[in-house]
C-alpha cells in the first residue's frame, strides 16, 4: 500500500486531540496524591472511587495550570462550567466523567510550528482522568483477555484536553505539532510531557480528499499511539487505507480505530452508529469556574519564555537558522542557559549550540551536572582555535564525566594548541611525501583531499584543525 503522502492527487487532513496530565501534587477533585508508577490502588479515596455521598472539591493549582496552557496557546480564558459525561466503564467508578463541555476554560487559540505554519487550537479544557485497566492474557486486548485488573491511582488525575483545528496536512506536520505542543507544555511547568508514561496521549482524526476540493472528507479517529513514531505511521497507514477505499468505489465510515503497533495497521474499534449519547448535564456539585481578570493577568505575567521565543533568541545569538535541528534540540531539552552562559559572541554561541545539541544532549544526567563556567571556557577554546572540534569533543566528554577545568584536561590529554606555523610545515611535509597524489589532486581529483587530510591528522596525532588544514591544501593548489 502506498502512503497517503506519496500521493500527489490526494490531500490528508489531520486534527489532533491531545490529553495532557497536569503535574499537580494532588488530584483534580480530592487530596489524593497525583503520582505515576506507584503500587496500584494506593492513592485513592471515596471521591476518586466515586463512592456515594462523596463530594468533589476543585484543585486551584489545576485550574491555574490549565490557564497557563491556555495563555501559552493564545487562547481566550473564559468562565467555564463542569459537566457530567455519562457512560459506564469499569475504570470510571462514578459512571460519569467530570469534564468541560460547551464552555471550556480555554478557547480559540493557536500554535506556531517551527516552520512558521500556524495550527488553530479550538479548545483546551479541564477534565479528570479515568483509572487504568489492564487486560490480562490475549496480548492485552479486551477481546481475548482472561480477566482485567483496574488501578484507580489515575482516577481523578487532572487532565487538559487540547483540541486542534483540522489544519495539518501530513504525518510530519502532525509530529511537529505534538513535538512543539509538548515543548510548550513542559515550558509552562503544567506537565512533564512524558509520552512514554502516558502523561501525553494523542488521538488523531484523519480524513482524505482529492486535491483542490474544499469540503472535508469523512474522518476516522485513531487511538493508541504511544510515540511520535507510531503517530506518524498510523496517520500514513490510515490515509492510504481511506484513499484505497474511495478509489475502489467505497466510502469512509466515521469511526474510532485502534492503532496496532506490531501489525502496523489500524482496525475498527467502534463506529459512530453505536456511539454513546453521553447525556451531558451541568455538574451540580461544582460551581462555575470564573477566573478574575487579575488572576488571568498574573498567570500571563508569570509565564516563562516559550520555545518559539527561545529558539528565536538562540538563532539571533548564534547566526544559525531558527528552524535548525541543533537550535530546536537545545530548546527541547531546556539547555538554553548552558548555551547562554557560553555565548559571548556569535562564534562562541554557534559552537555552544553545536556542542550542546550534539554531545551534551545525549547525556541528560551529565548535562544537569555540567559546570556552566567550565563549559563556557571549553567553548571559548574551540571558537578561538585553541582546540580542534574533535579535541573539544573529547575534552567535553571528559568534563561531563569527571568534571575539571577544560584547559587542564586538554593539557593532560596532550592537546596543546598547534600554532599555524606548525600546521603550515606539516602540510608541506605531507605534500612532499606523496608527489604523485598531489599532482592528481592539483589536476582536479577531489577525492584525494581525504588522503592528505588523513595524513595531516596522523602526523599531528589529531591535533590539527582540519578545517584550517583543508584551507591550506586548497591554497597550495591555488583554489
Ligand atoms: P467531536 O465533537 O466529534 O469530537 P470535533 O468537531 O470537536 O468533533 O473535532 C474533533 C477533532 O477532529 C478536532 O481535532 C478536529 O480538528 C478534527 N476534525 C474534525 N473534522 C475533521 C476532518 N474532516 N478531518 C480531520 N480531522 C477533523
Ligand atoms: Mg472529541
Ligand atoms: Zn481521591
Amino acid at each position: 500500500m502506498t502512503t497517503g503522502e506519496a500521493r500527489t492527487d490526494w490531500e490528508t487532513v489531520i486534527g489532533l486531540e491531545v490529553h495532557c496530565e497536569l503535574r499537580t501534587q494532588t488530584k483534580l477533585f480530592c487530596a489524593c496524591r497525583n503520582s505515576f508508577g506507584e503500587e496500584p490502588n494506593t492513592n485513592i479515596c471515596p471521591v476518586c472511587l466515586g463512592l456515594p455521598g462523596s463530594l468533589p472539591v476543585l484543585n486551584r493549582t489545576a485550574v491555574e495550570y490549565a490557564m497557563r496552557i491556555g495563555t501559552a496557546l493564545h487562547c481566550r480564558i473564559q468562565a467555564s462550567q463542569f459537566h457530567r459525561k455519562n457512560y459506564f466503564y469499569p475504570d470510571m467508578p462514578k459512571d460519569y466523567q467530570i469534564s468541560q463541555y460547551d464552555v471550556p476554560i480555554n478557547a480559540d487559540g493557536w500554535l506556531d510550528l517551527p516552520s512558521g505554519q500556524r495550527v488553530g487550537i479550538v479548545r483546551a479544557h479541564l477534565e479528570e482522568d479515568t483509572g487504568k485497566t489492564t487486560h490480562m492474557g490475549g496480548g492485552g486486548r479486551i477481546h481475548d483477555a482472561a480477566h482485567s485488573l483496574v488501578d484507580y491511582n489515575r482516577s481523578g488525575v487532572p487532565l487538559v484536553e487540547i483540541v486542534s483545528a483540522p489544519d495539518m496536512r501530513s504525518a510530519e506536520e502532525a509530529r511537529a505539532y505534538v513535538d512543539e505542543l509538548r515543548a510548550i507544555l513542559v515550558a509552562t511547568g503544567a506537565s512533564d510531557g512524558k509520552m512514554e508514561e502516558g502523561s501525553l496521549r494523542v488521538d488523531a482524526n484523519v480524513s482524505v480528499r482529492r486535491r483542490g476540493e474544499t469540503a472535508f472528507g469523512t474522518r476516522c479517529e485513531i487511538k493508541n499511539m504511544n510515540s511520535l513514531r507510531s503517530l506518524g505511521r498510523a496517520i500514513d497507514y490510515e490515509a492510504a487505507r481511506q484513499i484505497a477505499l474511495i478509489e475502489a468505489g467505497g466510502a469512509v465510515t466515521q469511526e474510532t480505530r485502534h492503532w496496532d503497533e506490531n501489525a502496523g495497521r489500524t482496525g475498527s474499534m467502534r463506529s459512530k452508529e453505536e456511539a454513546y449519547d453521553y447525556r451531558y448535564f451541568p455538574e451540580p456539585d461544582l460551581v462555575p469556574v470564573d477566573p478574575s481578570p487579575e488572576w488571568i493577568a498574573a498567570v500571563a505575567a508569570e509565564l516563562p519564555r516559550l520555545p518559539a521565543e527561545r529558539r528565536a533568541a538562540l538563532a539571533a545569538a548564534s547566526g544559525l537558522p531558527g528552524d535548525s535541528e541543533a537550535v530546536a534540540t537545545v530548546v527541547r531539552l531546556g539547555l538554553d542557559d548552558l548555551v547562554e552562559a557560553a555565548a559571548a559572541s556569535t562564534a562562541t554561541a554557534s559552537v555552544a549550540v553545536r556542542r550542546v545539541a550534539n554531545e551534551v544532549a545525549s547525556d541528560p544526567e551529565a548535562a544537569a551536572r555540567l559546570d556552566r563556567v567550565a563549559f563556557a571556557r571549553l567553548v571559548a577554546m574551540e571558537a578561538g582555535g585553541e582546540l580542534t572540534s574533535a579535541q573539544a569533543r573529547t575534552v567535553l566528554k571528559a568534563i561531563m564525566d569527571e568534571g575539571g577545568d577544560p584547559a587542564a584536561v586538554a593539557a593532560q590529554l596532550g592537546f596543546e594548541a598547534m600554532d599555524s606555523g606548525d600546521l603550515d610545515r606539516v602540510v608541506d611535509e605531507v605534500i612532499a611525501g606523496s608527489p604523485d597524489e598531489w599532482a592528481r589532486f592539483c589536476a582536479g581529483e577531489e577525492k584525494l583531499q581525504g588522503l592528505f587530510i588523513g595524513a595531516i591528522k596522523k602526523a599531528t596525532e589529531g591535533k590539527a584543525d582540519l578545517k584550517a588544514a583543508s584551507t591550506l591544501l586548497r591554497a597550495r593548489r591555488g583554489g
